[in-house]
């Protein structure tokens, strides 16, 4: 039995598929040039039915210039130049196929990258991928990918990489499990956002099982178990069926209102990654959507995301939500989160350095491009625009002057224009501490505790040995956030929260009384949290929340909450 961080909610019996890309240790050996001219075409044969598989399962989910990679992975099979390089050189030197292709391969990775022409340096990427394909073939090695997968499995990985979590098909991908990882990394995020179970940070799991073994994932305790037993299986599938009725059970508060037992009113709505998380916000009864992470549409790209390609998905979002609220986050990059095909600064704490709303006030060609295409489509729906990591007001100005002299440039060019609000996540202490003097220019704030308990701790959200500073529940920060909502309220301003404490059945209480007025959470604690606020009184859970601001620790805290809602 394996211990991690339950990340995405729900209890699953089923089989391993481990995602694990294999390190082949190529050799030179003589060998009979006929049969290893046989097994290169074989090879080759495979190599390309597998792209083909690859990429019509990727139709409707990819672009056309991204489905066009496969065609050029294709032509790289069939290029009778390559080919017949290592044809040549497995006869005239009697040596086995996967170290010509190895040989060759390499000979045209380094042309094409010693090329100055950008489309040239991606041929390089495609030869790569290309040959360490066929050369897997060759040494009968199989290759993981789960665009292939078509029964349903537990995907056990090292790490999950946003885009393998934004590429896993639902209706296969049963859960989740990896060695590393928080219940804030981003893999975790993008399975609650998918709704797909997930345990996190379990330790050395892929030494110990096998492709199509049995495995338990208990993703509510955060347990992992490969090759259970026959009692384990039933104990868990009972688990399994109860936690099926519950969600079930929770289906009937799907249209009513988020109001506690004495008339107090909170919004309760979800966060997206991608136009497709909409139906799982909509299913579950949210109110609208308090935080969409744009960086999945560039994280997903192999390169900077145009003008057209946002509009579309910030249209569609807004247009499938019907009018209810939409805060759409600008690119949140950097830190954890990178892109293949823009070069970071290599720094010593890149959590503290050139990311978000730094970045793109750096790399405004980047930024325009992304608020235009956001003003484009305010016309669509009830748009909130909401810049992340602000630290100081002049960011903050500087930020909405850019926006109003695209807004100019879009009308001058013959656009319209619909209506939006703007506003910030406090995500860092100076943010919250200031936030009074923030409140007189947006028109809202989003508290990102994810980052705002790293930043106050000083607690790297991403490490385990510093994982026990990592405290929600620390009296230090609900005073940042009691700072924040009364800064906001008192300029008439709402104020939510987006990170993923919003949607925690214990925050919830203590938030409530705090005054939050918007909680923003996956799609999956929407219908959770609703039961809970229905079942709180406000006037209660202020003077809860007013005591917890006079405590000294995180468990007296705790302990304050769980007396005030057993009541
Ligand atoms: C946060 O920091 O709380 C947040 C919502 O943003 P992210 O997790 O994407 O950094
Ligand atoms: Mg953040």
């Amino acid at each position: 039995m394996y211990k991690g961080i339950a990340a995405s909610s729900g209890v699953v019996v089923s089989k391993v598929y481990k995602l694990e890309h294999p390190v082949l240790h190529i050799e030179r050996k003589t060998s009979d040039p006929e049969s290893e001219i046989s097994k290169l075409s074989i090879a080759l044969e495979k190599t390309q039915r597998d792209i083909e598989t690859i990429q019509k399962k990727a139709v409707g989910k990819l672009t056309d210039e991204e489905l066009a990679i496969f065609d050029a992975h294709l032509m790289v099979t069939q290029d009778p130049e390559f080919i017949g390089q290592i044809e040549e050189m497995i006869k005239s030197e009697g040596i086995n196929a996967e170290f010509a292709v190895n040989e060759v391969g390499g000979m045209f990775i380094s042309m094409f990258e010693a090329m100055d022409d950008a489309y040239f340096k991606e041929r390089a990427a495609d030869i790569k991928d290309v040959t360490y394909r066929i050369k897997c073939h060759i040494c009968n090695v199989m290759i993981p990918n789960l665009a292939l997968i078509d029964e349903e499995v537990v995907i056990v990985a090292h790490d999950l990489t946003p885009s393998d979590t934004a590429q896993l098909n639902k209706a296969f991908t049963k859960g989740f499990a990896t060695e590393i990882g928080g219940r804030t990394s981003h893999s975790a995020i993008m399975a609650r956002s998918l709704e797909i179970p997930a345990v996190v940070g379990a330790g050395d799991l892929l030494s110990k099982c096998d492709h199509g073994d049995s495995i338990i994932l208990d993703a509510l305790d955060g347990v992992v178990i490969i090759k259970p037993t026959e009692e384990e299986i039933r104990h868990y599938t009972n688990k399994a069926n109860r936690f099926a009725e519950m969600k079930q059970s929770l289906k009937v508060l799907k249209d009513a209102e988020s109001v506690t037992t004495d008339g107090h009113h909170v919004e309760l709505v979800g966060n997206i990654g991608t136009p497709n998380d909409v139906v799982g916000v909509l299913n579950n009864g949210g109110e609208g959507v308090g935080l969409y992470r744009t960086e999945f549409l560039y994280m997903d790209a192999t390169a900077l995301p145009t003008e057209e390609e946002q509009f579309e998905a910030y249209k569609t979002v807004l247009e499938r939500m019907k009018n209810k609220p939409v805060v759409v986050r600008t690119l949140d990059i950097g830190g954890d989160k990178e892109l293949s095909y823009l070069p970071f600064p290599k720094e010593m704490n890149p959590f503290l350095g050139y990311r978000a709303i730094r970045l793109c006030l750096d790399r405004t060609d980047i930024f325009r491009t992304q608020l235009r295409a956001l003003l484009r489509a305010s016309l669509y729906g009830n748009l909130c625009i909401m810049f992340p990591m602000i630290a100081t007001l002049k960011e903050f100005r500087d930020a909405k002057a850019i926006i109003e002299d695209e807004k100019e440039n879009l009308i001058y060019e013959g656009h319209k224009v619909g209506k939006y609000q703007l506003g910030i996540m406090v995500e860092i202490p100076a943010a919250a501490v200031l936030a009074d003097q923030f409140a007189k220019e947006v028109d809202f704030m989003s508290i990102g505790t994810n980052d705002l308990i790293q930043y106050s701790m000083a607690a790297d959200r991403m490490s385990e040995k510093v994982a026990y500073l990592y405290q929600p529940y620390n009296p230090s920060l609900l005073r940042l956030i009691k700072m924040t909502i009364d800064g906001g309220h008192k300029e008439g301003k709402w104020v939510g929260m987006c990170g993923e404490m919003a949607g925690e059945e214990l925050a919830v209480p203590v938030l409530l009384g705090l005054g939050l007025d918007e909680f923003s959470m996956s799609a999956s604690s929407i219908l959770g949290a609703r039961k809970m606020v229905r079942e709180l009184s406000f006037a209660e859970m202020k003077v809860m929340a007013e005591k917890a601001l006079t405590l000294g620790t995180a468990e007296e805290v705790i302990e304050l909450i769980k007396k005030s809602i057993a009541k």
